[in-house]
């Protein structure tokens, strides 16, 4: 296991690090790999997976023939790297570093696929890899193409470096996370069980490391995945005619109820995982977020102190990596609002 979570350490920070202390995190991480070849490698890489349109209505097959060809590129046989989908768009990639088989395999999973971006709603290029001061931006340079390219660059890396590890380590980057209907880890799953069977499996994209100063402070691990609940709002009336309005109609009923809706705050309720967290993250802030951070933990009902956190903090609603960061969409859950006007 030792190994596997070093693997993910280091994947991160080669990818989150920013410009300036690229290399002094690596080489604080492992000495011997002061050259920057590697950097180049997952830099390159990185862009490249960004500069390719993967939302689903393009497909993740052409990332996943590029990362095909990087990986047999750097050595790797044909028989050990398929590019395998339900339809020629929405192929995956599945890979298998071969270890001593002392083990069972672990599996890693990682999507290729990015929410659709549009030029018009984005100031700069969203599928132009772009870094500018200090930060790289680009659909999916957080979510998550840089875990790509980590993953890829580390095979890569552990080869050349002679590294055998004791147990397969099976790397998937798959289709359709985000939307559309060629959901790849389902598709493997219900098809090619038997290529990626593992004893446990790892998605970087749940969880990850964050840099205070330049230094590595945590490395999060999600134990869960929040989801969305949809909810069919009716509304009736007596209704009436059209060419006589009335004020009280099913419409103006729904509406209000959805202002108020908007207007009210769902009380906040800890459990184990997020309680843990906040008593975390507590201590590496300071001022007013580390106070209603504690707060929070005291009294969650505490809804003024919630709403600051959301408003200001990074850890609500999405984790923030210093160095690396990206305009993402903000996903809505889907409300279904049905009016019936009788
Ligand atoms: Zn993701």
């Amino acid at each position: 296991m030792k190994p596997v979570i070093f693997l993910v350490a280091v994947a991160f920070l080669l990818v989150l690090g920013d410009a300036k202390s690229f290399d002094r995190r690596c080489v604080l991480l492992d000495s011997s790999d002061a050259s920057s070849e590697n950097h180049k490698l997952v830099r390159d890489i990185f862009r490249e997976l960004i500069e390719i349109n993967t939302s689903s209505k393009f497909g993740s097959t052409k990332a996943a023939e590029a990362m095909a060809v990087r990986l047999k590129s750097a050595g790797f046989p044909a028989s050990d790297i398929q590019v395998i989908g339900p339809d020629a768009l929405h192929k995956n990639l599945v890979f298998r570093f071969h270890g001593t088989g002392k083990l069972k395999p672990v599996l890693f999973i990682c999507h290729l696929d990015v929410v659709e971006a549009l030029r018009t709603d984005w100031s700069v290029d969203p599928f132009t890899f772009l870094e500018k001061d200090g930060y790289f931006y680009g659909r999916g340079t957080t979510d998550v193409k840089n875990d790509d390219a980590s993953l890829v660059v580390n095979l890569i890396r552990l080869k050349k470096e002679g590294y055998i590890p004791n147990r397969d380590i099976i790397i998937t980057l798959t289709a359709d996370e985000e939307a559309g209907n060629a959901n790849g880890v389902n598709w493997l799953i219900t098809n090619h069980r038997d290529l990626i069977d593992a004893d446990f499996c790892i998605n970087p994209d749940g969880g990850g490391g964050d840099l205070k100063n330049g230094k590595p402070v945590d490395l999060g691990i999600q134990t869960s995945e929040k989801i969305y609940y949809t909810y069919t709002l009716e509304v009736k009336n007596k209704g009436g005619h059209s060419s006589l309005p009335v004020k009280e109609n099913a419409i103006y009923r729904l509406a209000a109820g959805l202002t108020r809706l908007a207007n009210y705050d769902f009380p906040v309720r800890l459990n184990e995982t997020t309680r843990n967290l906040f008593e975390k993250i507590a201590s590496g802030e300071s001022g007013q977020v580390k106070s209603d951070i504690l707060t929070i933990l005291k009294i969650p009902s505490d809804t003024a102190a919630a709403r600051r956190i959301q408003a200001s903090s990074a850890y609500i609603p999405v984790s923030s990596h210093p160095g690396l960061e990206s305009i993402q969409a903000i996903t809505i859950p889907k409300t279904t609002a049905i009016i019936t006007a009788i």
